[in-house]
């Protein structure tokens, strides 16, 4: 027997897309604003990966992660 979904696949009518920037952390938007331009970007399909507005938003997610993880460590117990 198959686990229960939480969600039934595909499309919700009515709903808002599941990437709704506002209920994202800010290490998820910063990962969306990556691929959202990744997906749409003539440059970033070129195989030599020259697009510097990838390389920067890229960053931003490694900079993001490091900040949640910097955040993370300083909660703990
Ligand atoms: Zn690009």
């Amino acid at each position: 027997m198959a686990e229960p979904r939480e969600f039934p696949p595909g499309p919700q009518p009515g709903r808002p897309p599941l990437a709704a920037a506002s209920r994202l952390s800010p290490l998820q938007q910063a990962y969306a604003a990556y691929t959202d331009h990744a997906i749409h970007c003539d440059a970033c399909r070129d195989i030599d990966r020259t697009c510097s507005q990838a390389e920067t938003l890229w960053r931003g997610y490694q900079a993001a992660g490091s900040e949640t993880y910097r955040r993370m460590a300083d909660e703990a117990p």
